[in-house]
């Protein structure tokens, strides 16, 4: 049964390349004829791990192609996520499966709306990796990949077992939308300070008491949602990152610095009208969003 991967970016093209070398059958699925044909000139995919550098000729396609769609790995930015499936929602089998990677939380639901026939599952995934230039992917980053189901079903899909023999570091939860929010709060505490004060992680260390004004704020948020466990201890692990991490910059600053557009509508633009709807003040996450969008707005980036 084939794989395809729509968005062959660092994170598609990371997870692209470990199928395709563990022998699994898997396509990818390429925005246009223009993306197409610029990866079909470079001869394939190439993964980076330390010194080793790979070219793996994986087959792509169009959204377009017509072949059907049984198992597919959506691997776009939170923003694109909607409009990647409608465009291959017609060639989606009735027992589809779909595993979302977007990082943050409501572009999983608005896939999900859109392809109410398909089993869509979701991952929170804390592996790194990034692209040196198109189709040329660098893994940046041992982690952990949690997937579970949307819907809170207990049991997960037969391919588990077979990514696992890949070595694909994943394990199977059936909250996954406690780790999501889980890593999202963290992502609110972190990456938007970052752009602010245009620094590293480790460099937060300096501003502890903005952070753990943030921390205090998704904590109650966390728990007003009934999602007590995902907020215990936030603030310390919160702190364990900015360590751990020190010398990374933020994914959100790296968007920045690139002149990309951020995921922040999937972060704090996902975040605050819940707290709104659960009557919650929250000053300070409400004050770094309007920071966070002037600072956007200064370098011609979007809002949103
Ligand atoms: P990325 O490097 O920007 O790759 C996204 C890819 O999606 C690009 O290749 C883009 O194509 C493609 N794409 C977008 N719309 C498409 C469409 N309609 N049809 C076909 N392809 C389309 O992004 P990423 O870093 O892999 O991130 C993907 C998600 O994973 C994000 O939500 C991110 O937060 C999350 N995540 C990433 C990492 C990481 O280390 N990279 C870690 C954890 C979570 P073009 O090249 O043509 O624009």
């Amino acid at each position: 049964m084939s794989w395809h991967v729509l968005g062959a970016g660092s994170l598609g093209g990371l997870w692209a390349a470990r199928l395709f070398r563990g022998g699994e059958p898997v396509r990818l699925i390429l925005r246009d004829r223009t993306r197409l044909a610029q990866y079909r000139a470079g001869g394939g995919l190439r993964l980076s791990e330390g010194d080793i550098t790979s070219l793996y000729p994986l087959p792509a396609e169009t959204p377009e192609a017509g072949n059907p769609i049984r198992r597919l790995i959506l691997a776009c930015k939170s923003y694109d996520a909607e409009e990647a499936i409608a465009s291959v929602a017609a060639r989606l089998e009735p027992e589809a499966e779909i595993l979302l990677l977007q990082n943050g939380l409501g572009s999983q639901d608005a896939v999900a709306a859109r392809v109410p026939r398909a089993r869509c599952l979701r991952a929170s995934t804390t592996e790194g990796a990034y692209r040196e230039t198109d189709f040329h992917v660098v893994a940046a980053g041992a982690g952990q990949i949690w997937i579970g189901d949307q819907l809170g079903s207990h049991t997960p899909p037969a391919w588990l077992n077979t990514l696992t023999e890949l070595g694909f570091p994943v394990r199977w939860t059936d909250d996954i939308d406690a780790r999501l929010w889980r890593k999202l709060a963290i992502n609110c505490a972190i990456n938007p300070l970052t752009v602010l004060h245009g620094c590293r992680n480790g460099e937060l260390r300096q501003h502890l008491s903005e952070v753990a004004a943030l921390c205090a704020e998704l904590t109650a948020l966390l728990e007003a949602m009934g999602l007590a466990p995902a907020a215990q201890g936030l603030q310390q692990e919160v702190e364990a990152v900015i360590a751990a991490t020190a010398h990374n910059r933020s994914s959100m600053l790296q968007d920045v610095e690139r002149g990309q557009r951020t995921e922040v509508s999937y972060l704090l633009g996902h975040a605050l009208p819940i707290a709104g709807r659960l009557h919650l003040a929250a000053p300070h996450l409400t004050e770094l969003q309007q920071r966070l969008q002037t600072r956007l707005a200064e370098r011609g980036l979007p809002e949103d």
